[in-house]
């Protein structure tokens, strides 16, 4: 039997210098490689033309450059696409793409499932199968390239994730950002997800940049700092309600880490400031979280904190235990924190009809046994110690 072929993506760049090296290939191949796979898309290494055959063959006869399968494709009357992808393992997780005219987002997930089950949140209703690896998080990004017909032509475009303005008369691509706000909680399964934006990020290859790639956490508050120093991204805070006795009930993860160690953490992100600001979301749920009360709570937390908020109609999914609040009552709540000197878009759902909008994401494959649902508390609680996260 052969042994499995080793794939290349998800591999930073001193891994793949090593897995080359090995091989008896020179150091410097990694880069050329770097750039095919990564800035290029290349799916396969015989398209590698400035490799010599032999090379070419080696790499062949080692390693893949394979993409999750899509298990389903849909896409929504306003344009956005959704992918079910099925990873080696038979697990499956969804991107979803966010098509704007000057460019565009990919919502990118972290985790088959999620522990967090926050009330509202369909994929909080399903349980936490895995953390994806670097790999398979990376992959999300190239598949929707591919899918996008979005990946630049050697010596003809500029690279991939450059500013799109039509007026440098760049092309524009379709995928310019990353919102890691797909299914899971990114700041629980952070090595990976750091091992796989630093990927993303390398200014060789899909060089999307930090400032274009948003990470939000329904709260994990002693990883936010990490998250700022190392990756330096765009930070959202998924908020939701003004009071602990609400927020213990809706997102549950706040009993462990209260609003007031929360806020704490985003006054500290390294590098906020009021040209950086940090978003907090808020899905406004109907006589839940919605009142006026709620909003001038809601500014007085957030005083001297760098920050725009996000207001999220509530997306509905089977069997919801809540409703959207009115049209009016948004535009009041927007208003009110406007007012009070805070931008507060009202964010359009897109892609509702298929089920690709905030918090709707949910896979089918979510069986996991007694047995081994302990076993993964067991290795987050593991690594949370290793962390330094314990309560
Ligand atoms: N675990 C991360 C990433 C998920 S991001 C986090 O919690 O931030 C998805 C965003 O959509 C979060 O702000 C989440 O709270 C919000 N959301 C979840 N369910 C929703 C729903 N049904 N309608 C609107 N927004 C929802």
């Amino acid at each position: 039997m052969t042994a499995p072929k080793r794939n290349l993506i998800g591999l930073d760049l001193n891994a793949l210098t090593e897995e080359l090296t090995a091989l008896g290939l020179e150091k410097f191949r990694a880069k050329q490689i770097w750039s095919w796979v990564y800035c290029y898309g290349a799916r396969d290494f015989s398209a590698m033309s400035s490799l010599a055959k032999p090379v070419r063959e080696t790499l062949a006869a080692h390693f893949s450059l394979d993409r999750p399968q899509v298990s389903l494709h849909q896409r929504s009357t306003d344009g956005t696409q959704k992918w079910l992808l099925k990873m080696a393992d038979g697990h499956e997780v969804e991107s979803v793409h966010i098509p704007e005219e000057d460019r565009g987002a990919l919502c990118v997930s972290s985790q088959v499932g999620c522990l967090m089950t926050c009330r509202f949140c369909h994929t909080g209703t399903q349980r936490l199968v895995r953390n994806l690896d670097a790999s398979e998080i990376v992959a999300q990004v190239m598949l929707a390239r591919d899918a996008l017909k979005d990946w630049p032509k050697p010596g003809q475009d500029k690279p991939a994730g450059r500013p799109c303005r039509k007026e440098e008369s760049a092309p524009v691509r379709a995928l310019t950002n990353i919102v890691m706000m797909g299914m899971g909680e990114p700041l629980y399964n952070y090595e990976n997800v750091a091992r796989a934006l630093r990927i993303v990020m390398n200014g060789d290859g899909l060089a999307i940049g930090k400032r274009r790639i948003t990470l939000s956490t329904c709260g994990v508050a002693p990883m936010i700092r990490r998250c700022g120093e190392e990756l330096g991204v765009n930070l959202a805070i998924s908020l939701h309600a003004v009071t602990d006795e609400l927020r213990d009930q809706i997102v549950p993860l706040n009993r462990k880490y209260p609003i007031k160690e929360l806020l704490q953490a985003c006054r500290d992100y390294p590098g906020v400031s009021n040209a950086r600001r940090i978003t907090f979301e808020y899905v406004m749920l109907k006589g839940i979280n919605d009142s006026m009360a709620d909003a001038k709570q809601l500014v007085r937390l957030l005083r001297g904190i760098p920050a725009k908020i996000n207001l999220i109609p509530f997306n509905p999914w089977p069997g919801a235990p809540f409703d959207c609040s009115d049209g009016a009552v948004i535009e009041k709540f927007g208003d009110f924190l406007n007012d009070a000197g805070y931008a507060s878009p009202i964010r359009t759902p897109r892609g509702r009809d298929i089920m690709a909008a905030c918090g709707q994401l949910k896979s089918a494959s979510l069986k996991l046994s007694v047995a081994e649902r302990a076993q993964v508390e067991r290795l987050l609680a593991e690594k949370e110690a290793a962390q330094g996260l314990g309560a």
